[in-house]
């Protein structure tokens, strides 16, 4: 199959198996100009060590070095923008398509693109919580303390350290990630989308559904078991998708 056939296959699952699901990684958000954390060489992780920088030991360990390592990072998320990836799930929800979006991604780029219906399984970045009190706070106070020379920014009640809602290395997986695999259960169509479905349990997901398609620029471990497969970049797939369902997306 060519790839314009690809993308045919893939319009004809959307109108046949409707409404799917999507599961998105690392892989949707590179054109928005975030980096992926594994691709060789450029991956984030490959210069640091995850189970040091943003683990729970690390933070616990040592919470202004934690903010010191991560912080620039989780900001610079706030400024990027959804590309054509994310807009069209957004439209394809809205044209019931899709009934909703999971996502290992923190940088909130699905809610920005106009989604309704998104899981982020491993939290995000508009609000923090006291690692005491557990009192909530918008992440923007986080920013605003460590700014002003406050490191580790702390609770306002408490004086406890502040800390992200995002699951960190070693943190117990979110309620979104439960209810993540409770509406997976039995549906019929799963589009993976920039995820190389390494990191459980998130990798197991695809499992619940009943046919899979993969759209993703390299090899995953569930290529020989998904329905379909697209090794091309997520914004390009999306643009002549929308176009395959008579849906162009606005320039
Ligand atoms: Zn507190």
């Amino acid at each position: 199959m060519n790839y314009h056939e690809q993308i045919a296959a893939l319009a004809d699952l959307l109108k046949t198996c409707r409404p799917a699901y999507a599961l998105t990684g690392a892989g949707i958000s590179t054109e928005s100009g975030i980096p992926d954390f594994r691709s060789p060489g450029t991956g984030l992780w490959t210069k640091y060590d995850p189970m040091k920088t943003a683990s729970l030991t690390a933070l616990r360990r040592d919470p202004a070095r934690f903010y010191e390592l991560n912080l620039t990072r989780w900001t610079s998320y706030r400024d990027c923008r959804p590309n054509n990836a994310h807009l069209a799930l957004a439209r394809l929800e809205k044209l019931g398509y899709l009934a909703g979006v999971i996502t290992q991604n923190i940088d909130g780029l699905h809610i920005k693109a106009g989604s309704q219906r998104v899981w982020e399984v491993h939290g995000h970045l508009r609000t923090c919580r006291c690692t005491k009190c557990e009192s909530v706070y918008p992440f923007d106070l986080l920013v605003d303390l460590y700014k002003s020379g406050q490191n580790p920014p702390l609770c306002e009640k408490c004086g406890g350290v502040l800390r992200p809602n995002v699951v960190l290395f070693e943190d117990r997986m979110s309620d979104e990630f439960f209810t993540a695999t409770q509406v997976l259960s039995g549906c019929q169509l799963l589009i993976v989308v920039g995820s190389s479905l390494t990191v459980y349990p998130v990798a197991g997901l695809p499992q619940l559904a009943r046919r899979v398609v993969i759209i993703n620029r390299d090899p995953t471990s569930w290529d020989e078991h998904a329905e379909l497969v697209i090794r091309h970049s997520a914004g390009q797939v999306f643009t002549d998708l929308m176009a395959a369902l008579g849906e162009p997306l606005e320039e």
